[in-house]
């Protein structure tokens, strides 16, 4: 539970989220006293049909403190930073396969560069744009292995091939 005029910034929050991700996806838990956590928790389907679970804590002192945003895993027994998976995950496709544009996610995430108006719906965002990324990353590996290193393609073809992904 949090003072009212915070609760009724979280009520708009929760209200931006429900439109985009659509209201059966979007559920909150007030905690008892006003210094308990307020957690949202949202289940997002990314254009890729990848489901995350995830959990937005809210701390009393928001929106001076950042919420923290995690990434709940399958059996819901654990949860990582949202940045810090995309981070590990990404490490393993970039290692032999540079590329240029790719936006590391502990460096420019959403919560370092967040303002206090900035709406958690942007933040959810985020993960949604590194969702994207790991998905290009992983196209990029994978034609790297198995379409230019098994020489089944030449390497002019390959590189229009990879220009594209
Ligand atoms: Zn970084």
């Amino acid at each position: 539970m949090v003072n009212a005029k915070m609760m009724r910034r979280i009520n708009k929050e929760v209200c931006l989220l429900k439109d985009k991700y659509g209201a059966s996806n979007v559920n909150n838990y007030p905690g008892e006293d006003e210094h308990d956590v307020f957690v949202l928790s949202l289940t997002l389907t990314t254009p890729y049909k990848f489901n995350y679970i995830v959990h937005v804590d809210i701390h009393y002192d928001y929106p001076f403190t950042s919420p923290d945003v995690f990434l709940i895993s399958k059996d819901k027994t654990s949860r990582t930073l949202y940045f810090e998976f995309f981070k590990r995950c990404s490490e393993f496709y970039i290692r032999d396969n540079p590329f240029p544009e790719h936006e590391c996610p502990c460096c420019y995430n959403m919560i370092c560069r967040r303002e206090l108006n900035t709406p958690i719906v942007e933040i959810i965002q985020d993960i949604e744009r590194y969702d994207k990324q790991l998905v290009r990353l992983r196209s990029r590996y994978y034609a790297t292995k198995y379409l230019y290193k098994t020489n089944r393609m030449d390497a002019d073809i390959f590189n229009i091939v990879f220009s594209y992904l």
